[in-house]
């Protein structure tokens, strides 16, 4: 009896209490309902085809705003007048918190490759689910990711989960070709982005063979594509009396030149965690090279190991593949000119016209030129010691524990290097865990597809990390 009192006075406090809770914690979210809508919404924004060119983004800019409208999240189609041709565009959308930190935006483009149909065993632009799978084009690059980043930031304003960051939602047009659509948006809407610190895109590589994840890899860094047209314009005469002023065989000696040319070995900061991380995969001896990587190089059996995978090659060096080559239309004529093209990657802190003239003094003859066929994206290189960081590598390990988050960089190009030069941190993170022979086979390939349970799992895995960054 004198026990009694006090509980039922304490449950009565207890009830009171967490009903005054109830006002400020997040409702519950229903996931498996949640999946469905996000499934059926990514099936949706497939069968819209922006393919780039000409992209015909102002449709699917549309199409998230009409969602977003439906959710009171406010969003804006922006830039249809700058973008060309006509009927382009990006969207802006934002989550407002309690502004006691800086905001982090999710950013995805809405163009996709073209497709070649005959090779596809589905409708690239049906939308069908089956099997297991979302078809279609886009879903891997990257119109999954951008769903999992419009349903996840309205899941979070659905369950009222009290936000310090604002999420900010950016769909940019013409990733795949000019990339145009994230650079008008950077140049023209500084206000929009003043108070971003960070930023998450494509770009980041979480490693899965036969259902067996090596590592979640977060890309902090990218390679510069820095492409180049070799030229020597000679004398056109018939091929049956050789000249010296023939162009093509002092192109090809520059070419040699170039081939044989073997660019230094240098490590970079997130590259050199990169190894250290995955160096705990291997037996020795391998380990203690790869856990200090520029000290391994210096091993010429270690070295040998190293450079002969191809990526890992890539990441330490910049690399240059002789491509196009052009000469004589005609077996029996000496041209006027012969041209070369040449892909060069450089590493974020190489500087190009350093690299360039490099090249230059390599090929040693003035009568080769050198034009640019781009211009090189500002370099790519972003910190780890980050709260971002730290959000990710947690919600990772929540899901796999002990599993490695590390910093593979990428060897292609995005649009992350445009919002970097805008002073914020823009890492590659992918959301999903998607079979390497699914992403070898359907990115900018044929029978493209994503998983439903990967749909499941990003939504889920964007929202622990956006509830941890919080
Ligand atoms: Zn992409």
């Amino acid at each position: 009896m004198s026990i009694r009192t006090p509980v039922v006075l304490f449950a009565f406090a207890f009830l009171f209490s967490t009903a005054a809770a109830a006002q400020r914690a997040p409702t519950a979210i229903d996931w498996d309902a949640l999946s469905k809508e996000t499934v059926q919404v990514l099936s949706d924004y497939v069968k819209l085809n922006s393919t780039n060119a000409p992209g015909n983004e102002l449709e699917t800019a549309r199409f998230l705003k009409r969602i977003l409208d439906r959710e009171g999240i406010e969003a804006q189609i922006l830039d249809t007048a700058e973008l060309k041709p006509a009927g382009r565009a990006n969207l802006y959308a934002r989550l407002k918190g309690n502004g006691s930190k800086k905001a982090i935006a999710l950013v995805h483009h809405m163009d996709v490759v073209p497709v070649s149909p005959n090779f596809w065993s589905i409708d690239p632009f049906g939308g069908t689910v089956k099997d297991g799978y979302v078809w279609g084009r886009g879903t891997i690059d990257m119109k999954g990711q951008g769903i999992v980043h419009l349903m996840t930031m309205i899941a979070i304003k659905r369950s009222g989960m009290p936000l310090t960051r604002d999420i900010v939602f950016i769909a940019n047009a013409d990733e795949e070709l000019g990339s145009t659509g994230a650079i008008v948006f950077v140049q023209r809407h500084p206000d929009l982005l003043r108070d971003v610190e960070f930023l998450m895109t494509e770009g980041g590589a979480n490693e899965v063979n036969d259902g067996k994840l090596s590592y979640y890899g977060v890309g902090i860094a990218e390679k510069r594509t820095f492409w180049q047209r070799l030229s020597v314009v000679g004398t056109p005469s018939h091929a049956s009396r050789p000249t010296k002023l023939n162009p093509v065989p002092r192109l090809v000696a520059a070419l040699d030149k170039i081939a044989k040319y073997e660019t230094p070995l240098h490590v970079t900061p997130g590259v050199d965690k990169y190894f250290r991380d995955i160096s705990t995969r291997y037996p020795e001896p391998r380990r203690r090279w790869l856990a200090d990587v520029k000290k391994g190089l210096t091993d010429p059996k270690a070295r040998e190991w190293i450079l002969s995978d191809v990526y890992w090659n890539a990441i330490l060096r910049n690399t240059i593949s002789l491509t196009g080559l052009q000469g004589s239309n005609k077996t029996n004529v000496i041209p006027a000119e012969a041209t070369a093209e040449i892909d060069i990657r450089l590493l974020p802190d190489t500087d190009p016209a350093e690299f360039l003239a490099t090249l230059q003094r390599i090929v040693n003859d003035t009568a080769v030129h050198f034009t640019g066929l781009l211009q090189p994206k500002p370099p790519l290189e972003n910190p780890i010691d980050t709260d971002l960081f730290r959000a990710i590598e947690r919600a990772s390990r929540d899901r796999d524990p002990g599993a490695l988050v590390t910093t593979p960089m990428l060897t292609a190009a995005t649009d992350r290097p445009t919002y970097r030069r805008a002073g914020i941190i823009t890492y590659g993170f992918e959301p999903f865990k998607i079979e390497a022979a699914d992403i070898q086979k359907g990115m900018h390939g044929n029978d493209e597809r994503l998983s439903v349970t990967n749909v499941a799992f990003g939504i889920r895995y964007l929202y622990d990390v956006l509830r941890y960054v919080q």
